[in-house]
């Protein structure tokens, strides 16, 4: 036996598959070679992720736009001037903006299990966005005839039925992505609007049972987009209290980057619950340099000594290109990180007796 130990998600699109899907979106390509070319790379990533040793795969998101956008695909009551989100190193990224009503889902993540489910011999992860990343869709100023309650009420399903459509898919655990949350507390604070966040994200839990809810966890990092970060200067202990009300059983925590994880795990064991497990971010996928077996292990050693080994699991501290156009970590830096994360923890779990 060893620590649960899981990837967060997006692993670096291989290039070739980068000008497939810019001549497919250009017309130069038809359905049917698109589709052979995310069947190859949905192989690929599902086979390499078995060969690295995890004990559960995903689709590395090669077929999402990206982490947070693919529910808007297709759609046509979004215009692009929404929410700019800056990051560290000057560049920005901008969400969409809703139009008109009602609000619906382009697709469900659900829809991504089956492809990986051809490939995969390991169960299945599925990553899904927060339903607090889509509340930023609603503008400033309220669409005429669609409040912003109205939009809230069919979020809520749609967040719920994005979920449903995983577990009905086979999905072992899902991952909701909630980058947000550390950028909540630098807009914020005072934290009304990570209130707001986690209130409307245990609205979604609501809707399914402790035991469904057990595989359920949730995602919290600063960012990481072209190797920088949005929010990593906000203090983690402002988020960490209020993070762990969101009502699901595993939490998948950024902590590898962190400048003092210390302080942050210290917090993380005031208020983690009984029901509760951590994965802890072993590795950093902001450096592009691959972590030593020794350096994960020591990592998950010292996590060990502030969370009870029984609640901990391990991770990386992120994706590696939650967009799909971000080419800044090598597929094979992605892969051998995740084989040393493997192995790293399968040696922690050896000398803490798991
Ligand atoms: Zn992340």
């Amino acid at each position: 036996m060893t620590l649960p130990t899981e990837p967060i998600g997006s692993i670096p699109r291989p290039p070739e598959l980068q000008s497939i899907v810019q001549q497919f979106a250009a017309g130069q390509l038809s359905q049917e070679q698109m589709d052979r070319a995310f069947d190859d790379a949905v192989d690929d990533t599902v086979t390499r992720l078995e060969e690295a040793g995890s004990p559960i795969v995903s689709d590395g998101e090669q077929v999402k736009s990206s982490f947070a956008t693919y529910p808007m695909d297709g759609l046509d009551n979004l215009s692009p001037d929404g929410v700019v989100i800056p990051f560290s190193d000057g560049h920005t990224r901008q969400l969409p903006c809703l139009t008109r009503g009602p609000f619906r889902y382009g697709q469900y993540a659900g829809n991504f299990l089956s492809r990986a489910r051809r490939f995969a011999s390991k169960p299945l992860k599925q990553a899904v966005i927060s339903a607090s990343a889509m509340s930023l869709l609603y503008p400033q100023t309220a669409i005429a005839d669609y409040s912003q309650e109205q939009f809230i009420e069919d979020l809520v399903a749609e967040a719920v039925a994005d979920i449903r459509s995983c577990f009905d898919n086979g999905a072992e655990v899902i991952q909701v992505d909630f980058t947000e949350g550390r950028l909540a507390v630098k807009l914020d604070p005072g934290k009304g609007l990570l209130k707001q966040f986690i209130d409307l994200n245990n609205r979604v839990f609501a809707a399914f049972s402790y035991e469904e809810r057990q595989r359920i966890g949730v995602h919290t990092c600063p960012g990481g987009d072209h190797n920088s970060t949005h929010s990593a200067d906000v203090d983690y202990r402002e988020l960490i209290p209020m993070l762990m009300d969101l009502e699901v059983g595993n939490f998948y925590m950024q902590m590898a980057s962190e400048k003092n994880p210390d302080e942050a795990l210290s917090v993380v064991a005031r208020s983690i619950k009984p029901n509760q497990r951590v994965f802890i971010g072993v590795i950093d996928v902001c450096d592009n340099s691959v972590e030593s077996v020794q350096t994960v292990r020591q990592r998950i050693m010292n996590a060990a000594r502030h969370i009870p080994p029984e609640q901990l699991g391990t991770t990386d501290d992120c994706g590696f290109s939650p967009f799909g156009d971000d080419l800044v970590t090598a597929r094979d830096t992605a892969f051998a990180k995740i084989a040393a994360r493997v192995e790293g923890t399968r040696l922690a779990s050896q000398e803490l007796g798991i």
